[in-house]
């Protein structure tokens, strides 16, 4: 692992939230020797549980890693089984059973996401993370800078202002109005933890890597590994998770739930819900308008969810992410923010060029994703999606 350069940068910059995209961002800037804090707004690393797995792709995810001098360690963390993709439909059959190497999972292994944001972290000079400031609010001062005020009561004002705190960014409405809009899909976070000891069935059916099991406009979707994750997801209206009475924090009613919603599933699919941990976490999914952008603006902008949260079904979020801070780093680098001189401008010219190539990389990723959907919840899953995997329709 390279060390950080001694960090010499004239101005301060701030990058709020410790996600995938403000990390990566932060470790690029020190090995070229910027020194940048990172706000977060949870009180510690271990605060939250990551999720599950992440696929890297070449071209995005790892990418960044390679450009943040962190690809061989990468590699370490990687499983390669988890490479493997399975469709399947309600009655349990089985459409498509893909080992590694095969088809589209070849060249994008796969790596646990708090082993990958513990990578990130370590490689990071000591202190750069600030845990336990979450900002409840940033304000453009007249000269170019920002403040922003935490909920610990604290505040700070900055030259550079970089958004990475996702979905619900508190640094978006410095740079546009638009506010996520909820996609017609909620899911339950399922985990069965040590499966391949404590839940060998689970773990055949599910497969090392990635589980589509689709009908019905419902899914159980999600990653293998030793311990699965998966979402019990639904098309249903936005209020559905309140609405229907159930207290999900009572993990034996919310699996009764879940099951009643699963009723005419197979019964080794619906193990899955059947013996999950306890903890079933409802989620919604949230996307901002595909093609959000917004009008240059001195000393801020924003990576990741912040500047175009989009729903999951194209598995780009968390790559698009680690590409959107690796082009924003290097081009401010490029443009010698850490010599001193005219700061400002420099940086200026830095955040256009950087959002110039962003914007149409995400639109596109967001419709790749709003198509994903459709794939994946319909009326006939799982047949769109094996048509798009297969690259010929299954039926007329
Ligand atoms: C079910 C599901 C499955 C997914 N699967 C995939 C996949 O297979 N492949 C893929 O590429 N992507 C996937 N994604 C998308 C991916 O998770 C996100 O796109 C990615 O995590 C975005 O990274 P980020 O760094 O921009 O934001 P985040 O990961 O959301 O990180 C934001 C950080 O900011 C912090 N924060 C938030 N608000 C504040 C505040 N006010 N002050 C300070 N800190 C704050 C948060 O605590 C967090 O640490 C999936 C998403 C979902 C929901």
């Amino acid at each position: 692992m390279h060390s950080p350069a001694t960090p010499s940068t004239a101005i301060a910059i701030a990058i709020v939230g410790a996600g995938l995209g403000g990390l990566v961002a932060a470790r690029i800037l020190q090995v070229h020797g910027i020194a940048c804090t990172v706000y977060e707004a949870d009180a510690a690393a271990d605060s939250r549980t990551q999720g599950g797995s992440l696929d890297l792709h070449e071209e995005s995810g790892q990418h960044a890693l390679r450009t943040a001098g962190l690809f061989e360690q990468f590699q370490q963390l990687t499983h390669p089984q988890g490479e493997t993709m399975r469709v399947l439909d309600k009655t349990g059959t089985v459409f498509i059973d893909q080992a590694p190497g095969e088809g589209g999972g070849a060249g994008r292994p796969e790596i646990d996401r708090t082993a990958l944001r513990d990578l990130l972290l370590s490689s990071l000079a000591p202190g750069t993370v600030v845990w336990n400031h979450k900002v409840t609010a940033a304000r453009a001062l007249e000269d170019g800078r920002h403040e922003l005020a935490f909920a610990n009561g604290t505040a700070t004002t900055v030259d550079l202002l970089i958004g990475a705190d996702g979905t619900w960014s508190r640094i978006r409405p410095l740079l546009s109005g638009a506010v996520p809009q909820y996609c017609g899909i909620s899911y339950l976070e399922l985990r069965l933890s040590d499966a391949p000891t404590r839940h060998p069935d689970a773990a055949a059916v599910v497969g090392p890597g990635i589980l589509f099991a689709l009908s019905d406009n419902k899914a159980l979707m999600g990653h293998g590994g030793q311990n699965i994750h998966l979402g019990a997801s639904l098309r249903v209206p936005q209020d559905w998770i309140t609405a229907s009475g159930v207290d999900w924090s009572d993990t034996d009613a919310a699996r009764n739930a879940l099951l009643k919603e699963f009723g005419d599933w197979s019964a080794e699919l619906t193990d899955l819900i059947r013996h999950c941990d306890q903890g079933i976490v409802p989620r919604l999914i949230f996307a901002l308008p595909i093609g959000h952008r917004w009008e240059p603006s001195p000393g801020v902008t924003l990576l990741g969810d912040a500047a175009h949260v989009m729903s999951p079904y194209a598995g780009e979020g968390a790559n698009l992410a680690m590409l959107d801070a690796t082009e924003l780093a290097l081009a401010l680098v490029e443009h010698g923010i850490n010599t001193g001189q005219a700061q400002t401008n420099q940086a200026q010219t830095a955040l256009a060029q950087y959002e110039a190539a962003m914007f149409p990389r995400a639109r596109a990723a967001a419709e790749a994703s709003a198509a994903g959907l459709d794939l994946c919840f319909a009326d006939d899953s799982p047949r769109a999606l094996l048509d798009f995997f297969t690259g010929m329709p299954t039926s007329p």
